[in-house]
């Protein structure tokens, strides 16, 4: 595959403009520099917030339906691209093409399209009162929205918050990952040639904090922040914000369980634990690398789940029969060795993985870690506490059903897990009983659009989808109207 180079601008007011030193965007494959991006400072956000704050006060009063033709045409070229988005998402992050043609470039394509629709055919909602009055609820536009995005899956994420943002009437400003600049780069100039006006959707690209990030969550323009990423970042989003009482909607890290039931059809569940294990190289708030099987299959799963693992091909991304790709960074391949080394050090057992493998030149210079598989570790141990966000999973037993949920619910996380059961009523006091935002129940990653998306204790604040986004991206007002 010929290496490109990107020279990524920001997107101001309809025009995309430099600003600020650049830095460099490699490749996480091999480590090459494909492009440059400019760091944003102050004079960029400000110009931003503004061209936002003015592009508000005629997109704010636009039609619903008016914006929904406009949204889309973006999501209409989004999906005319589809190849070349694809492509963007494996240079930016290092996933696997097979992994971004597999549904991948459509759903950001619907993630515009659904709140477009949304926005259009929701209804609102009145209280007659005994008196004759009636009470009626409006959702309107609140303002400028900071939307800031982490690297792991950026063009999923960003449509993910510009759907509703823009759908709603608010304007935006996006701030990507400072690793993976692409994406938004390339969804701006779609959504410039979609007929956006001009500073209703913002780009300022930069770092965190002293950064485009901090400075975004501090600017006084900015009424709404929402933010995924790790939850430390959001704890120091939130101490800024506070200052000047923004809205608040967070999507923050996870460190869900698998739990397999012995009942579970095991062909399944060793599938659907590849995929909640290795997606986009593990790199995935959702995925559940705490495996947790009932003793009477555990021998029989990791046997299986093990040469599944093993069968997985890692290398080039854009070679179709790659499986695996690699890893954001250097110093982000580091720490996820960091807890495989710890476990070196314990009395817990690899049973495959946990090295770099030897892969061919370029790639050899490339953020590569085999798909691992680690059993023996204690429920209590920093690797099955803290979020690894590699391709790195722990296999455990256990026995009861109340066992299991007092360990899935023992870390400080509660994003979403995975639970494989053939038993109805056990699927439904399982969910029911585990501190997550999202179950899956026998499957992984489904989710209709309409269904509320979020994390319970340190995995986030609030839900977005459906018209639980309507709460955050609208101001929610009641007009009491009199009879006489
Ligand atoms: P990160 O928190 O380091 O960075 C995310 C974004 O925040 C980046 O754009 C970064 O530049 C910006 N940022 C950093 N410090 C900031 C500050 N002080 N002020 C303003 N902005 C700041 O996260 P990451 O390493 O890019 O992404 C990985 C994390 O994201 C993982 O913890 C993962 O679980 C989480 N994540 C959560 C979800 C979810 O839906 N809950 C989805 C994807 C990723």
């Amino acid at each position: 595959m010929e290496r490109p180079f990107f020279t990524v601008q920001h997107y101001i007011d309809g025009m995309f403009v430099d600003g600020g030193p650049r830095f460099e965007v490699f490749y996480p494959a091999t480590n090459e520099v494909i492009g440059t991006a400019p760091e944003g400072g102050r004079a960029e956000v400000d110009a931003a917030v503004s061209a936002a704050s003015r592009a508000f006060k005629s997109w704010s009063r636009t039609p619903a339906a008016e914006r929904r033709l406009v949204l889309k045409r973006f999501a209409q070229l989004i999906r005319e691209n589809e190849a070349d988005l694809a492509a963007t998402e494996s240079w930016d992050v290092g996933r696997t093409m097979r992994e971004n043609t597999h549904g991948y470039i459509p759903r950001i394509a619907a993630n515009i399209e659904f709140f477009a629709d949304f926005a259009v055919t929701h209804g609102s909602s009145a209280y007659p009162m005994d008196n004759g009055y009636i009470n009626y609820v409006l959702h309107q536009p609140v303002g400028v929205a900071a939307l800031i995005t982490p690297w792991n899956i950026p063009m999923l994420l960003a449509t993910w918050k510009l759907g509703p943002a823009l759908a709603w009437g608010n304007t935006v400003v996006l701030k990507p990952a400072e690793l993976t600049p692409l994406g938004a780069w390339k969804l701006a100039q779609l959504a410039d040639q979609a007929g956006l006006p001009p500073g209703v959707f913002n780009v300022v690209n930069g770092f965190g904090p002293e950064s485009a990030g901090q400075y975004l969550t501090e600017h006084p323009g900015v009424r709404l922040i929402s933010f995924t990423g790790e939850t430390t970042t959001g704890k120091a989003i939130m101490t800024v914000a506070a200052q000047s009482l923004k809205r608040l909607s967070f999507e923050l890290g996870g460190k869900g369980a698998n739990i397999i039931f012995a009942d579970a059809d095991l062909e399944r569940a060793v599938n659907i634990s590849m995929r909640s294990s290795f997606f986009n190289q593990g790199e995935l708030c959702l995925a559940a690398p705490r495996l947790l099987v009932q003793r009477p299959v555990y021998e029989q799963f990791v046997e299986k789940f093990v040469a599944a693992t093993k069968a997985l091909k890692v290398g080039d991304p854009f070679d179709h029969s790659s499986n695996i790709g690699a890893l954001i960074a250097p110093e982000h391949l580091q720490r996820v060795e960091g807890y495989v080394h710890g476990v070196r050090n314990s009395t817990a057992e690899i049973l495959t993985g946990g090295e770099r493998p030897l892969l061919p030149a370029p790639f050899d210079k490339g953020n590569y870690l085999s798909p691992t598989v680690i059993v023996g570790t204690q429920h209590s141990d920093r690797i099955c506490q803290e979020e690894v966000f590699g391709p790195v999973v722990t296999v455990a037993p256990f026995d009861e059903e109340d066992e299991v949920v007092a360990i899935a619910n023992g870390v400080s996380y509660g994003l979403s897990s995975v639970l494989q059961t053939r038993d109805l009523g056990r699927a439904l006091r399982v969910a029911a009983a585990i501190e997550f935002g999202t179950v899956w129940v026998n499957d992984f990653f489904v989710r209709d659009l309409r269904a509320p998306f979020g994390g319970a204790k340190q995995s986030g604040i609030g839900r977005e989808g459906g018209h639980y986004g309507l709460e955050f991206f609208t101001e929610t007002k009641t007009v009491c109207l009199s009879n006489v």
